[in-house]
């Protein structure tokens, strides 16, 4: 179980309730701490975030928060963050964050990933042209991407699948993709992308808060991957076990 933070003020939170599952549960449960800013919380991120920090590389503190906890937890991952073109401010009507903001701050988390060569869930909504610019420069650049990508609750088309993996790599183990139940399973358009990305690269996900709906929640993903790739539900688990497993580094 990956469990995503927002923004430093979670960070704490993640870490404890890691902890605390890895000492109350079963020993086969694998769970992997994950440290980022979502785009959501972008706006958050104060002055003093923002401040340099002369003894990192001139690295801004929110930045050398994640970077602290990335070091602290070896198997942690990169988590959530990503570009959201739909998430608007009530009051201006505009975007709760600017884009070029929001740009930002992932090309900063996406180079710190590729400087610890650490995973990374990627959130991308309605700027699916952004996020294709923004992986190449960063794929030109001296840091390079990092070295496995996961386009979680994925809402973009079959075609962006294709561009993505020439993007970022089409050799096995390099990208992943998922759909969560509460954001995906109403579009029509669903089961064609799945099937379009194949089961060796999915991976189960809930994209829930509350953890009450996970297990229901995870049931609907394998119902709804199996039915759509036409294969049994024990293969879907079997397979999307396999590759989670892959993608955050497990054994
Ligand atoms: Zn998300």
């Amino acid at each position: 179980m990956a469990i995503m933070s927002t923004h430093p003020k979670d960070f704490e939170r993640v870490r404890d309730l890691s902890h605390d599952l890895k000492l109350h549960q079963p020993d086969d449960l694998k769970i992997v701490p994950c440290f980022g800013v979502h785009p959501w919380w972008v706006s958050e991120l104060t002055q003093e975030d923002w401040q340099e920090d002369s003894a990192r590389d001139a690295l801004p503190r929110w930045l050398v928060e994640v970077e602290d906890m990335l070091v602290t937890y070896p198997h942690s991952i990169v988590g959530e963050i990503g570009l959201d073109g739909f998430h608007f401010d009530r009051a201006t009507g505009g975007l709760k964050a600017p884009m070029a903001k929001q740009v930002e701050v992932f090309r900063l988390q996406m180079e710190l990933a590729a400087k610890h060569q650490r995973p990374v869930s990627i959130h991308t909504v309605q700027c699916f042209g952004v996020l294709m610019d923004t992986l190449s420069i960063i794929k030109k650049s001296t840091v390079k991407l990092p070295p496995k990508m996961y386009f979680h609750a994925f809402g973009g088309k079959q075609g962006t699948i294709d561009q993505l993996l020439a993007l970022c790599g089409r050799e096995p183990g390099k990208v992943y993709f998922g759909f969560a139940p509460v954001i995906n399973f109403r579009s029509p358009k669903t089961a064609d992308v799945v099937r379009k990305v194949g089961l060796d690269r999915l991976v189960l996900e809930s994209d829930h808060e509350d953890a009450q709906f996970v297990p229901k929640s995870i049931e609907d993903c394998v119902d709804f991957l199996a039915s759509s790739l036409d294969v049994g539900e024990e293969e879907v688990i079997q397979q999307t076990t396999r590759n989670a497993f892959s993608f955050y580094g497990l054994d």
